[in-house]
C-alpha cells in the first residue's frame, strides 16, 4: 500500500473489540495511518467528526436508537464509510433503519480477529485508492487550464486552473458564452477555422490571445476536441490549454535574431517605418541592401542543417565585421539578411555593397570553405513606402541570381 494519511475510528466501550481493532491496527499501523477511540455518546462523536479527518468508523452497536442512526447517517453524509459490528437479533432493526441500504456493511458478533482484520484491509485498499484518484483529480483541477462548452460554446465545466489565469471565479464562467475570453486582438477568423474544424469532428490546435476579467490578457496553447456520444454525434467540446504567456512576450520584445545574434524581421520592419519616414521629411539618403547566400538549400543538403546553421552564424558575422556601428544589419528570413544605411550617398552605399561582396566570397567558411551571396541595392525616392523600396531591392536582388549570382545589381 502507499503511504498516505488514513484515520480509523472505533467507537465502542467494549475493552474485547477495542483491543482487537488496536492489536490489528497495531500490525498494519504505520507512521501516516492513525486511530482513536471514542464512546458511545453521539455528541463527542459529532465532536469527533467536526474536528477530525476520517475516512473508516468501526462502529461497534450497541443502541439501535434514533440518535444512534442519526449519528451513523452524519457520518456516511461526510463520505465516511463505516463497518458496523452487530448483534445477530439487531440486524433486522439496522436493515430495515433509514441508513442508505446500499452504504451499509456489517460483522455479525462476535467478530472473529481473521474476519475483521481482512475486512479492514479491503477498506483500507479502497480508501487508499480513491486517495489517489482524488489527488490526481485535484491536481487536474489547479495545474490544466480545461474547460467544456455544451454545443453552443456555453461553460458546462472550468478546472480551478482556467479561474486562476482568467481571474473569473467558477460561478462567473459557468452558464456563459465561452468568448468572455475572447481578446480583440486575435483575428476573427482564428476563432471560425476553430468552429469550422470542431463542428466538422475534428481537433483544432491553435495559438489564442485571450482577455482576463480585469482586462489583461494571456497566451495560451490550445487543443480543443469535440465530445462525441454513443450515436458518434457531437454533443459538447472539450478544451485544454498550455500558458504561453511568458514565451509570447519573449518573442514578441525580443528585437535580436536568436540564431545569428543580428537583429531580426520585427526590428527590420520598426527601423524600415522610421527610416523611410525621415528620408521623406528630411530628404537624406536612405539605401536598403538584400543580401542572399546563394544556393544554401544545397549547404543544408550536403553537410546537414546544423553546419547550415553555423554558416548562417559566421556569415552574419562577416556582415557586422564589414558594416559600420550606424548601418542596422538583420536576418529578415531563412538565408536573408538586410542592411539599412542611412545618410551615405549611393555611389558609396553602392561600393561598400561590391566590397561586401568580395569579403563575403574570401572568407574562410568553416567545413563548407566557400560562400557567395547575391546583393540586390536601392535608395530611397521620393513617394517610397517601406513596401515599395524593398520590393525593389528584393527585384535587384533576383536579378542578380538571375545574372549569375555572387554579384550586385543595383536599381
Ligand atoms: P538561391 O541561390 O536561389 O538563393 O538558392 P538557395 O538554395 O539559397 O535558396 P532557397 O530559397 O531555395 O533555399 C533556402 C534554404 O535555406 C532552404 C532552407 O532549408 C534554408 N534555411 C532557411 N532557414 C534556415 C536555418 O535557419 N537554418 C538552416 N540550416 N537552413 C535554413
Ligand atoms: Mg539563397
Ligand atoms: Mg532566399
Amino acid at each position: 500500500m502507499n503511504k498516505e494519511n488514513i484515520s480509523i475510528l472505533v467507537i465502542s466501550n467494549d475493552p474485547d473489540t477495542i483491543s482487537l481493532v488496536e492489536n490489528f491496527a497495531e500490525n498494519i499501523l504505520h507512521s501516516d495511518l492513525s486511530l482513536s477511540v471514542c464512546g458511545h455518546d453521539c455528541k463527542d462523536i459529532q465532536k469527533l467528526i467536526s474536528s477530525e479527518y476520517i475516512d473508516l468508523v468501526v462502529y461497534d452497536l450497541i443502541d439501535l436508537d434514533s440518535m444512534t442512526f442519526k449519528t451513523a447517517n452524519l457520518l456516511l453524509s461526510n463520505a465516511i464509510s463505516i463497518l458496523f459490528l452487530i448483534e445477530d437479533e439487531n440486524v433486522n432493526t439496522l436493515i430495515n433503519s433509514d441508513l442508505d441500504f446500499h452504504l451499509v456493511d456489517f460483522l455479525r458478533k462476535p467478530v472473529l480477529k481473521g474476519i475483521l482484520e481482512h475486512k479492514v484491509e479491503v477498506y483500507l485498499k479502497n480508501i487508499l485508492q480513491k486517495k489517489a484518484s482524488e489527488y490526481l483529480l485535484r491536481a487536474y483541477d489547479e495545474s490544466v487550464i480545461a474547460s467544456k462548452t455544451n454545443l453552443k460554446g456555453i461553460i458546462t465545466y472550468t478546472s480551478q486552473a482556467f479561474c486562476d489565469i482568467s481571474e473569473y471565479t467558477k460561478e462567473e464562467l459557468l452558464g456563459k458564452a465561452h468568448n468572455i475570453v475572447r481578446h480583440p486582438d486575435t483575428p476573427p477568423e482564428v476563432y471560425k477555422g476553430l468552429w469550422d474544424t470542431i463542428k466538422a469532428g475534428n481537433q483544432w490546435r491553435g495559438e489564442i490571445k485571450n482577455i482576463k476579467k480585469n482586462g489583461g490578457f494571456y497566451w495560451v496553447r490550445v487543443t480543443v476536441s469535440p465530445e462525441f456520444n454513443y450515436n458518434g454525434e457531437i454533443i459538447g467540446y472539450n478544451s485544454i490549454r498550455q500558458d504561453i504567456s511568458p514565451q509570447k512576450y519573449i518573442e514578441q520584445v525580443s528585437l535580436i535574431d536568436h540564431l545569428t545574434q543580428v537583429y531580426n524581421k520585427k526590428y527590420y520592419d520598426e527601423v524600415m517605418k522610421k527610416e523611410v519616414d525621415s528620408a521623406s521629411r528630411y530628404e537624406y539618403v536612405l539605401s536598403l541592401l538584400m543580401v542572399d547566400i546563394d544556393h544554401f538549400k544545397d549547404v543544408n543538403d550536403t553537410y546537414g542543417h546544423l553546419i547550415g546553421d553555423k554558416v548562417l552564424q559566421q556569415f552574419a558575422n562577416v556582415l557586422i565585421e564589414n558594416t559600420r556601428k550606424s548601418d542596422i544589419v538583420s536576418r529578415i528570413g531563412g538565408e536573408e539578411f538586410a542592411i539599412i544605411i542611412s545618410n551615405d550617398t549611393m555611389e558609396s552605399a553602392c561600393a561598400f555593397a561590391e566590397k561586401l561582396r568580395k569579403s563575403i566570397a574570401s572568407h574562410q567558411f568553416e567545413v563548407v570553405n566557400n560562400v557567395t551571396a547575391s546583393i540586390g541595392i536601392s535608395s530611397y525616392i521620393k513617394g517610397d513606402t517601406v513596401e515599395t523600396l524593398f520590393k525593389r531591392v528584393d527585384d535587384a536582388m533576383y536579378e542578380a541570381k538571375h545574372n549569375g549570382r555572387d554579384c550586385v545589381v543595383r536599381v
